[in-house]
């Protein structure tokens, strides 16, 4: 998939500890800590073995567990299971599951990837989840680098890149390359450019669309080479001229920004649907206090641009 992919949705709707003794906020923990727990070969084993036995599904036994790590000590086993229970996974009666907020990042770092290429890279990264305000965490697999939330399992971002693109950076370095990569692939899309073949890009914007929880979203296809992409409406307004003017009046350089920091790149929360047919849909861009709505029509261009300034108290 090379389009944000949104795994987010409603929070806690299956979260077991609601009718349990824990409460949400008590299996909080710092990413710090997350990135220890996660730092450990015999831990990653046990997530990926609980993944594959279906733990998914239903709770899995210690002893199907245990078959399939390479440990001999069950003492030594069961200590690195008692360091993932309570964040990651719960001990129930009838054996360990997940637990909702590690699954969902647990399940995206392993589908799809269970082969030796699969690198577990989880470093934690700056921001806070704009569906939860929990901590972001990325990891890079099978040439995808994803950034998402550890708390509530919402990916913010996640797009292919190439691995010679980790090759001598630092993961501070990594992201930056990343956030330039993205970034410019989305806008040579919406310039009409493929970045794939360079050929001739159509640009739309879909309502529903099928693949994403998005209500609204901008879909480049390339007419050459079939290449597809999608994305939020937010992002398209990153090389936006007024856009550009709007943010570096209030002293936001929105080149030098990360982009998955702001709400409006990587959810549709500030996008609404204000025409149905023809589609148009404005986007509310909030700084400091003040705010630009930008209207779109259906080929994903500005139609007009208003700044609403916050009344002096
Ligand atoms: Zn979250
Ligand atoms: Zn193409």
């Amino acid at each position: 998939m090379s389009q944000f992919d949104r795994t987010g949705g409603s929070i806690g709707s299956s979260t077991p500890e609601t009718e349990g003794t824990l409460g949400r906020t008590e299996s909080r923990i710092a990413p710090s800590e997350v990135f220890s727990i996660l730092g450990n070969d015999t831990r990653v084993a046990i997530l990926r073995a609980m993944l594959e036995l279906g733990a998914d599904e239903q709770p899995v036994s210690f002893t199907a567990i245990f078959e399939r790590i390479d440990v001999d000590d069950s003492a030594n086993f069961s200590y690195h299971l008692e360091k993932l229970t309570g964040h990651f996974i719960a001990h129930r009666e009838d054996g360990y599951e997940f637990r909702y907020p590690g699954r969902k990042v647990v399940s995206s770092i392993f589908t799809g990837t269970l082969t030796e290429r699969a690198q577990l890279g989880f470093f934690p990264v700056a921001g806070s989840c704009y569906a939860c305000d929990g901590p972001l965490h990325g990891w890079y697999v099978d040439d995808e680098l994803s950034i998402g939330c550890t708390d509530c399992g919402t990916i913010q971002v996640s797009y292919p890149f190439p691995a010679g693109g980790l090759d001598d950076r630092t993961t501070e370095d990594v992201l930056e390359a990343f956030q330039h990569y993205v970034r410019h692939h989305y806008c040579l899309a919406a310039d009409g450019v493929c970045p794939e073949c360079t050929g001739s890009v159509e640009t739309d914007l879909v309502a529903d669309p099928d693949e994403d929880d998005l209500d609204v979203a901008v879909e480049h296809v390339c007419e050459r080479c079939g290449y597809r992409l999608e994305s939020t409406v937010g992002i398209t307004l990153l090389d936006a001229a007024d856009v550009l003017v709007f943010f570096s009046k209030r002293g936001v350089d929105l080149n030098a920004e990360q982009f998955w920091r702001f709400d409006w790149c990587v959810s549709d929360e500030h996008t609404e649907i204000v025409d149905e047919n023809p589609l148009r849909v404005r986007v509310t861009l909030p700084c400091e206090g003040d705010e630009l709505r930008v209207l779109l029509d259906e080929t994903v261009s500005v139609i007009e641009t208003a700044v609403v300034e916050r009344l002096p108290e």
